[in-house]
């Protein structure tokens, strides 16, 4: 460890964080566990283990429904995490929260609602080179539907998104701008809030997909001015199968349901239902209330941590392990981009990206290989797949070392 990874330790304690999670004290083939695939999903603190517990232990009911006890205790825990979330990134209304399944089903819900809404023939919908697929096929099925056009903005060698292109691609006919906030596969860090600015002037409103930032960052959405912000409970420490779509009121408010059935009406006669307000209107049938009430838990544990000393401190564990790597002979990282979080993505000349994943399982530590949903990124820089490491704030210094370790064992064993 060195001295400038000591120093952010001494206010940030990742061994007292790190018994929080009781899964990173698990062996694996009879070795330590080092998880180092928190890209994909993140482990949970025992606060969550233990509120869905507790959810299912004595507070189960459904929401929105009974008179009885427990469906009031269940509707108002539901109804208290989507103040928590409104007040965590700073949305100006609870209506403007919505709980879906994750990030995947706040995109499709978008390119639906908003698609059908708004796009016509010849309009336009920019993407960039670095999303990931849920944030390329909705958009793709939808201009195909709409005979509208998808322009993608291209990146440099390092991974950075071309401003300039950006801007030329945005013209009379975009209606819609979707970027990642951070990319799944290189760890760009997208200049969001600029290229909103830029949209902004043209009137384009612009989704933020924020799977990857989140974890690492806090967001502001009314500072971004973002006009759609959607992110994963499973990727911030909290459940599977729930997250979040934040969408500007104004919006929403002209955006037709996406599914429809229980809950989402005011009333239904034969000739005419009346759709329920936002933001109900979005979330049709029974939810996942145990998800809501785990990523609430989620939240809460997040809020209470030094997040000042935490983006420091993941800075630095990006920064020793991108040492560590460059130093290796054969071994080339994927995505040098002007500022970074989270994803270290390689290759190693003579081994496949899966053959460096299953010597590493051996040895305990589990990353990521393959094309990570982006193959776009994986054909920008002329490979089928990477290996890639991604962090949380409970790795240490001693876990990439152990990663570092692993990779040379991956060297020997294939004469490299
Ligand atoms: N966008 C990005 C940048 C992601 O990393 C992911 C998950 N890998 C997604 C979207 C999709 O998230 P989910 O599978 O939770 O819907």
């Amino acid at each position: 460890m060195d001295l400038k990874t000591k120093d952010v330790q001494e206010v940030y304690s990742v061994e007292r964080v790190r018994k929080d999670f009781p899964i990173l004290s698990k062996r694996v083939h009879d070795k330590p566990l080092v998880y180092l695939d928190n890209a994909a999903t993140t482990q949970k603190p025992n606060v969550v283990i233990g509120a869905l517990e507790q959810f299912y232990t004595s507070e189960n009911s459904n929401v929105h429904r009974g008179v009885h006890a427990l469906s009031e205790i269940a509707t108002q825990k539901y109804e208290q995490a989507r103040e928590f979330v409104r007040q965590y990134i700073n949305a100006a209304s609870l209506h403007e929260i919505i709980f879906t399944r994750g990030t995947t089903e706040g995109i499709n819900l978008v390119a639906a609602s908003f698609g059908r809404t708004f796009l016509h023939e010849g309009d336009e919908i920019v993407i960039t080179t670095l999303e990931h697929h849920s944030n390329i096929v909705p958009w793709q099925l939808l201009c195909e539907e709409k005979s509208a056009c998808l322009k993608v903005v291209p990146i440099d060698d390092k991974g950075d998104v071309l401003l300039d292109e950006y801007e030329k691609l945005l013209t009379e006919k975009t209606r819609l701008v979707a970027i990642t906030h951070v990319s799944n596969a290189l760890g760009t860090v997208n200049p969001v809030k600029e290229m909103i600015e830029i949209a902004h002037r043209m009137g384009i409103p612009v989704l933020i997909d924020g799977a990857q930032y989140m974890p690492h960052f806090r967001v502001d959405v009314q500072a971004l001015d973002a006009d759609f912000y959607v992110f994963s409970a499973h990727k911030i420490f909290g459940p599977t199968g729930i997250g979040i779509l934040y969408g500007k009121e104004r919006y929403l408010e002209l955006m037709p349901p996406y599914q429809s059935g229980g809950d989402m009406i005011r009333s239904v006669t034969f000739e005419k239902t009346i759709f329920n307000d936002l933001p109900f209107k979005f979330e049709a049938g029974t939810p996942n209330i145990a998800g809501v009430i785990g990523m609430h838990a989620a939240l809460k544990y997040i809020s209470s941590l030094p997040w000042e000393n935490i983006i420091d401190y993941e800075a630095e564990l990006l920064r020793y392990a991108t040492e560590q790597l460059q130093s290796m002979d054969g071994v080339r990282i994927l995505g040098t981009a002007r500022k970074k979080s989270g994803v270290l993505s390689f290759v190693m000349d003579g081994v496949h990206p899966h053959d460096i994943g299953t010597i590493l399982d051996e040895e305990g530590i589990a990353i990521r290989t393959g094309h990570h949903c982006a193959q776009p990124v994986m054909e920008r820089f002329g490979v089928p797949a990477t290996a890639r490491a991604s962090f949380a704030f409970y790795n240490t210094t001693e876990e990439l070392d152990a990663l570092i370790r692993g990779l040379r064992k991956v060297k020997e064993i294939f004469h490299v």
